[in-house]
Order: structure tokens, then C-alpha cells, then sequence
């Protein structure tokens, strides 16, 4: 536990600052982006932290769902009205995702889009209950076509959007990862919004991640120590307002078409930030029972999800640990 407390105390007051650790503090994806590395070179890591944070809002360009200049973005305009030739590396993050919803029954779902966009959470707007009503009605993530051989994608239902919103954020981290990596980079993290990925440990210890609690802004309700793996939450208080009682957030539950209910945050573990970042909405989506029997059954992957009472919730591998 001293342990778990001193790992608490350096994350919030920053690590000492030796010469070699670089961080960097950033916007990007329309989110907070933090990246920190152990070069023993300054110009070096400072070049190395420039190309992180260029794939970041590389990604964040191309893979925007409406915007202009956005590969998606062509592809929600153009999809429904046959097949579309699309990148590599865009077909790979529809596979992936197309997977994600399979594993979960639909619980993850990129189509979820047609009622995500009809929400502005920051002005607090959100569809009468008709439009909801029919906008839910074209969540399915089976309307989106994939051909493998020709690397296309066509959207078999007019009305099917989608937004990789939960999945893009996790790509780009491990892209950005992947990058330091092969750059001879062996100890550093990046922080995108809710995902965090770190290359080896911090020299010789461990680093620490503290799960955010959901109700206080600041304060961690649990402490985990990392080496070499990622960590995505997912929560309910980031982008969300209140309306009669009921709280509107960013997480659709596509069988009801409306935000999900079942928890305050879902925190995954694993290797790679695109498998957590897909998995802590997707856990999110399915709750602590569902959501706990999907994280067990899958390897070298843990959760720690808080429930609508601010309870906490451990998969069996960090109750092991
Ligand atoms: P953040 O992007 O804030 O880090 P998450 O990783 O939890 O948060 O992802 C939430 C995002 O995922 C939403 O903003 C939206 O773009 C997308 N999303 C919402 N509901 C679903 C769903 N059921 N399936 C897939 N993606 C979703
Ligand atoms: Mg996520």
C-alpha cells in the first residue's frame, strides 16, 4: 500500500524532472494529450515527441466522422449508394471494429452514430423521443459491407453512419506508440483523453495509473502499477448533461438508443490501446455482469469497472495480482 501511496503521490506531482525525461503537454483529437519520454538525447526526444503527436492528429483528420479532408467522412457520404475504396488502414479499423461488435453481441457498435450525432453534449441538445425512435432503428453494424478481397466498404441501408469514436483514440495512441518504439524508445507513456499506453516501465519502477473516480473530479479510487501495456476508460463524466434527472452522455447503448446506464467508468487492461479503447466502451455498454464475463474470458486482458453506486468491481486477474 506505502507502495501504491508513493506511486500516487510522483503521478500527481509529476515525476521529478531529470534532464532526460521529456514531457509534453497537448491538444489533440479534441482531447488532452500527454507524452513523456526517457531519451537521453533533449533534441532527439523533442523531435520523437513532435512525430508522436503528428500521428495523433493525423489520425484524428482522417478518421473524423463528418469533416471535410476526412477519409470517413467521405464514406459516410458516398457508402450507401455503393462500394468505396478505402485505405488500408481505414478497412483494417472497420475489421477490427466489426470484430469488437461480434465478440460483444452489438454492444459495440460504430453504426451507433445515426443517435450519437444527434446529440450536442456541451449545448445540452438532444432528439425528441420520434427521431431517437428511428435513428436507433438504423444502429447495425451488419449494414456495413466489408470486402476483404477489394478492400471496399459499401453501407447496404441508406441512413447508416458511423463514427469510430471508439475505437480511432486507442489506434492512434499504439500508432504513435509503435513509432517511439521503433525510434529505440524503451521507457515512455501517452495519454489521449481516457487512453494511456506505456512503453516498458519507468526505469526501473513501475508506472502508476490511478483509476479516476467518477463523482470527484481529482481523486483516484484505485491505484494500479503498469509496465508495458495500456490502460482506456470509459465513463459517464466527461461529455454529458443532465435533463430531468436522466444523464445524457456519449456511450449509446445501440439496443435501447440511448446512453448507457450500467456504469460510472469501465477501465480496461490489456496490450495494445485500440484493444482497450474498444473494450472499455464496449465494457461499458455491457455492464458489470456481461461486462466482467467478457473481460474474463479474454487473455492478458483486466477491467475495473465502478457501478452506478460507485462500487468497485475487479476482473479475476487483478484480483489475483
Ligand atoms: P473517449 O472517446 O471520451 O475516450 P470512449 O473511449 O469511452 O471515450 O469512447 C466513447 C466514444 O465512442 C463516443 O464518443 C462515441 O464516439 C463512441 N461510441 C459511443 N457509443 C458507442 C458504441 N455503442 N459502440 C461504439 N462506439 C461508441
Ligand atoms: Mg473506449
Amino acid at each position: 500500500m506505502g507502495r501504491l501511496l508513493t506511486l500516487l503521490c510522483l503521478m500527481l506531482l509529476g515525476f521529478p524532472l531529470q534532464a532526460q525525461w521529456l514531457t509534453r503537454n497537448a491538444e489533440a483529437m479534441g482531447t488532452s494529450v500527454r507524452i513523456e519520454l526517457w531519451q537521453p538525447d533533449a533534441a532527439t526526444g523533442e523531435r520523437l515527441i513532435d512525430s508522436a503527436l503528428a500521428e495523433l492528429q493525423r489520425v484524428g483528420r482522417e478518421f473524423h466522422p463528418w469533416r471535410e479532408g476526412s477519409q470517413l467522412a467521405e464514406l459516410n457520404r458516398a457508402a450507401a449508394g455503393g462500394w468505396q475504396p478505402v485505405s488500408a488502414e481505414l478497412f483494417g479499423l472497420l475489421q477490427r471494429a466489426d470484430q469488437f461488435s461480434a465478440l460483444s453481441g452489438g454492444a459495440f457498435d460504430i453504426t451507433f452514430a445515426s443517435v450519437g450525432r444527434l446529440h450536442d453534449y456541451r449545448r445540452g441538445v438532444k432528439p425528441d423521443a420520434a427521431s431517437r425512435a428511428q435513428a436507433r432503428a438504423l444502429i447495425d453494424y451488419r449494414q456495413v459491407a466489408l470486402d476483404g478481397a477489394q478492400q471496399r466498404v459499401r453501407y447496404r441501408r441508406e441512413g447508416v453512419v458511423v463514427d469510430l469514436g471508439g475505437i480511432a483514440k486507442g489506434h492512434a495512441v499504439e500508432r504513435a506508440a509503435t513509432l517511439l518504439r521503433r525510434a529505440g524508445v524503451e521507457h515512455a507513456q501517452i495519454t489521449a483523453g481516457g487512453d494511456t499506453r506505456f512503453i516498458g516501465d519507468r526505469r526501473g519502477r513501475p508506472w502508476g495509473v490511478g483509476v479516476q473516480h467518477p463523482r470527484q473530479p481529482g481523486e483516484a479510487l484505485a491505484l494500479l502499477p503498469m509496465i508495458d501495456e495500456a490502460i482506456s476508460t470509459s465513463g459517464d463524466y466527461e461529455r454529458y448533461f443532465v435533463d430531468g434527472g436522466v444523464r445524457y452522455h456519449h456511450i449509446i447503448d445501440p439496443a435501447r438508443g440511448e446512453s448507457a446506464d450500467q456504469l460510472q467508468s469501465a477501465s480496461v487492461l490489456g496490450s495494445d490501446s485500440l484493444t482497450t479503447d474498444a473494450l472499455s466502451t464496449t465494457v461499458f455498454v455491457l455492464g458489470i455482469e456481461a461486462g466482467l464475463a467478457l473481460i474474463n474470458r479474454l487473455p492478458n486482458t483486466e477491467c475495473v469497472l465502478v457501478d452506478t453506486r460507485g462500487r468497485l468491481h475487479y476482473s479475476n486477474g487483478l484480483l489475483r495480482r
